[in-house]
């Protein structure tokens, strides 16, 4: 690679997108005229085609063509949302990177409020945190709240409640980032983990522009099981405190059998036998699985894969241009 200093614009919008063909065009002039309005020409917006199976990259190659501002980059195939952003981040080179949602449902016309706050306060991170949700079915509502309390009560590092991708960063925070190279990504805890100043930013979510949301449950299960297993090892710590528990209880479970058997009642007890079957082989599964999902964890980061793949590039490409080319 040619030892040319990065040229480094203002900022960086940088946009997963799986299957947003209907969202781009206005998605690009919505958040063309909201950077413009910040910093002028001096910006990029990288888009990350996440393996569509729409006409998302015909798309954004045209956005590409058109606007010199646009870098398309189309992954492989789709790694997921939040391998797409990993694409997206280490391939961008503003000095300021703000992350967006494809869909317009987060307002980009923020970005000008964010980066006067990020201004006002001294802060490498301005994370925005949602006060209202429209559009989202109340099940979505509710597992979302869910997942963020019960997030916050096991893991070691506090991530923010109700905190999307949605953020502005500066280029410091986001090296720091970038340095952690862990495959099962959860990047809402991770810049969390990064530390530096952090202020939140509340905002009201909109609807999704177009077509449906791509987080079904089973999606959101596993960036669930992410988030707490790559935050936090307390639910192994509880297979040991389980372990004391379930002792007090044989204890005096001991003592009720003793007792029947002192008082001639010798053939009762299937029932209670049963119930201690069932109840601790679930706990005994429940366990193993939990130690299962960590163990899983363990021996997709041994394999040390690359992240994420790139078939193409449309559009200069300011930023580390050394993935595997
Ligand atoms: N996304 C992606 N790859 C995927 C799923 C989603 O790049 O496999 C993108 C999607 O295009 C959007 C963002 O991730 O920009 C958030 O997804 P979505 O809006 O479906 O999630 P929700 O807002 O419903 O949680
Ligand atoms: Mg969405």
């Amino acid at each position: 690679m040619p030892a040319t200093p990065v040229q480094r614009p203002a900022i960086s919008v940088v946009i997963p997108c799986f299957n947003e063909e209907a969202t781009l065009p206005l998605l690009h002039a919505r958040v063309s005229a909201a950077v413009r309005g910040v910093v002028g020409d001096d910006h990029e917006i990288v888009l990350v085609n996440d393996g569509s199976r729409d006409g998302s990259w015909a798309a954004m190659q045209r956005l590409a063509s058109e606007d010199a501002h646009v870098v398309a980059i189309n992954l492989s195939r789709n790694h997921g949302h939040q391998l797409a952003l990993t694409a997206g981040l280490d391939l961008c080179a503003g000095q300021y990177i703000l992350i967006i949602d494809a869909d317009l449902q987060d307002p980009p016309e923020l970005l000008g409020d964010m980066c006067e706050m990020m201004a006002r306060e001294g802060a490498d991170v301005v994370y925005a945190v949602r006060r209202k949700r429209q559009g989202e079915t109340m099940f979505k509502r509710a597992t979302a709240a869910a997942f963020y309390r019960v997030l916050d009560r096991v893991t070691d590092t506090p991530i923010p409640l109700d905190t999307g991708d949605f953020r502005l960063m500066t280029r410091r925070a986001l090296d720091a980032l970038l340095s952690l190279p862990e495959q099962a990504r959860f990047i809402r805890g991770m810049v969390a983990w990064v530390g530096f100043r952090q202020v939140p930013f509340p905002y009201d979510r909109a609807e999704r522009h177009a077509g449906e949301t791509n987080y079904p449950l089973g999606k959101m299960v596993r960036l669930a099981l992410d988030a707490v297993t790559g935050f936090s090892t307390a639910p192994l710590r509880w297979a040991s405190h389980l372990s004391v528990v379930l002792a007090g209880v044989s204890l005096l479970l001991l003592f009720y059998i003793a007792w029947g058997y002192f008082a001639g009642d010798r053939v009762q007890g299937w029932t209670s036998t049963m119930l201690v079957v069932v109840v601790l082989s679930s706990i005994q599964m429940f366990v193993l699985g939990m130690i299962g999902e960590y163990l899983g964890r363990l021996y997709i980061e041994a394999k040390r894969r690359p992240l994420y793949l790139v078939a193409d590039i449309a559009g200069p490409v300011h930023g580390r241009a050394t993935l595997g080319f």
